[in-house]
């Protein structure tokens, strides 16, 4: 079975339709690690869109604040204002949707998907510090997670060895091979959809490969001054419009 992975999509349409072209025939089944709005300006299509398009999906901190879920008091002053407007702007349906998603750890077969972290659906893992623990105590090889929006993730080797999966700068399309070994166990990060915080503005996804036990990391472009102007349109705030061509 081939995996396409998803997440942290933020109501990015443009990124998301250019992830899915670019994985188009390459996949089997399709997840998504949470966060599918904040941020961006296409909430309703982007819950439509990934709805269909997925067959599992979790929830992230974003999802549950604009479903009202939590408060999300603890986001820093631009996070809520594009929380405010993404409530006003979803359909009773797609906030019911939100609402029911699960919160993970979600088992699957062979693998594992988080939001945040197995431990706390809202933890970060950004480094070592956080992945080491976490992984010394994982029982299960495969844990996919998000939250970061860097795409990457970490692996404890069976001799104890503990390694941070880097991505190389590339061009579109493939950007890394990860072979996966028995005994080792990994947290696996596709990297963002909808707003890339490692330096590189693309659209990221990953596939997991069962058969052939490997990750592979992609990153394709997408019409982001399109999405720029729709997010002035809407009155979203200037600084969430910018860090998307940052990629920070
Ligand atoms: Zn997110």
């Amino acid at each position: 079975m081939r995996i396409l992975v998803l997440s942290d999509i933020h109501a990015n349409l443009e990124a998301l339709e250019a992830c899915m072209e670019f994985a188009k025939g390459k996949y089997d089944r399709a997840v998504c690690l949470g966060d599918l709005v904040g941020y961006g300006p296409d909430p309703n299509a982007v819950v439509e869109r990934a709805r269909a398009a997925t067959n599992v999906l979790i929830r992230g901190n974003h999802d549950k604040a604009c479903a009202g879920l939590m408060e999300g008091s603890d986001f820093n002053l631009l996070a809520r204002l594009a929380t405010v407007w993404t409530r006003q702007q979803l359909t009773a349906e797609n906030i019911s949707f939100l609402r029911s998603l699960p919160e993970g750890p979600l088992l699957q077969e062979g693998f594992q998907l988080v939001h945040g972290s197995p431990e706390d659906e809202d933890e970060y893992i950004f480094g070592p510090g956080e992945a080491h623990p976490l992984l010394h105590r994982a029982t299960l090889q495969i844990t996919l997670f998000g939250h970061t929006h860097r795409q990457g993730g970490f692996a404890m080797h069976h001799n104890g060895r503990f390694q941070t999966i880097h991505i190389p700068p590339s061009e579109d399309g493939l950007v890394r091979t990860l072979a996966l070994e028995n005994g080792t166990r990994y947290f696996i990060n596709p990297g963002s959809t909808g707003q890339p915080r490692d330096g590189d503005w693309r659209a990221a996804f990953a596939i997991l490969d069962q058969q052939q036990n490997q990750v592979e990391y992609y990153r394709t472009g997408y019409n982001l001054a399109f999405t720029q102007t729709k997010m002035m349109q809407a009155g979203l705030p200037e600084p969430l419009v910018r860090r998307l061509e940052l990629g920070r």
